[in-house]
């Protein structure tokens, strides 16, 4: 009897393995189908955006006939084009649905905001960085760039965009690419800046930071830790110095650094 029962427990938990087995290779099957579903699904929107980003760029590119910006002057002089704004003549709409408020207002305050219009996002501000690069990533700023509607504030401290375009030249004297990197944020307003996780009093808040992606600097071939710490050589020893922050994120190819008016140095996010 005890054999039999034996036989008979084995076979049942040779079924639930199968069983088992297959339920989970079903769910795994259905994840993938999904995620490759979902990806085909996306893969049109990002494409029209991504159209949509370099119709309107190639349209300003046709009609502005604007050169990369290589001198202080010339940053100077896109952004005099540009509709300036003091803190007082923001409306409060803006400043409550981007949380620049409160604790934050302190930040901000003395800044100086620009009102980006559809075209203004697609000018040359340092080098061919385009000033739509530094403006917020939030959804506003998305969905809404190529509409005629469109318009974003955007604050920024100019000196930040000097020691982009020194970095940029600097580059360029030591022989290496000067456009061998590409901007991820430039400006975050409070609320974008929580909504991504940054540091709660990030220098990006009062326009005076930003982060870079580095590329083949060094122009090898590869992107890797060589091509990184090139960069990170020359904004501590000759661009930034003791008059500012650089976050050196070890093990990726980001790179900070901000013009606080103090040093600052970190590696981890
Ligand atoms: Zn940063």
């Amino acid at each position: 009897m005890s054999e039999i029962n034996r036989i008979s427990s084995l076979i049942s938990d040779c079924y639930s393995l199968v069983v088992n087995t297959a339920l989970l290779t079903t769910h795994r099957v259905t994840l993938l189908t999904n995620t490759v579903l979902n990806t085909m699904k996306l893969k049109p929107l990002i494409f029209l955006i991504a159209l949509f980003c370099s119709c309107s760029q190639w349209k300003y590119d046709k009609i502005s006939g604007q050169k990369p910006v290589e001198s202080k002057e010339e940053i100077d002089s896109v952004l005099s084009t540009l509709e300036k704004l003091r803190y007082s003549d923001l409306s409060d709409n803006y400043k409550e649905r981007t949380g620049n408020i409160g604790v934050f207002k302190k930040m901000v305050e003395d800044g100086t905001f620009y009102r980006i219009r559809e075209q203004d996002a697609s000018k040359f501000i340092v080098g061919s960085i385009r000033l739509g690069n530094l403006l917020t990533h939030d959804r506003y700023h998305k969905f809404d760039l190529n509409r005629k509607s469109y318009q974003q504030i955007w604050l920024i401290d100019k000196h930040l965009l000097y020691k982009l375009l020194e970095l940029k030249l600097e580059l360029g004297k030591k022989g290496f690419d000067p456009d061998g990197f590409t901007v991820r944020d430039g400006h975050r307003h409070p609320a974008h800046n929580k909504l991504i996780g940054g540091a709660s009093r990030s220098q990006h808040i009062a326009g005076k930071a930003v982060d870079i992606v580095i590329l083949d600097i060094n122009q090898d071939g590869k992107e890797n830790n060589s091509d990184k710490q090139i960069v990170l050589d020359l904004l501590d020893k000759k661009v930034i110095q003791e008059r500012g922050g650089i976050g050196r994120y070890p093990g990726t190819m980001v790179v900070h650094f901000d013009v606080r008016g103090k040093k600052a140095r970190w590696d981890s996010y």
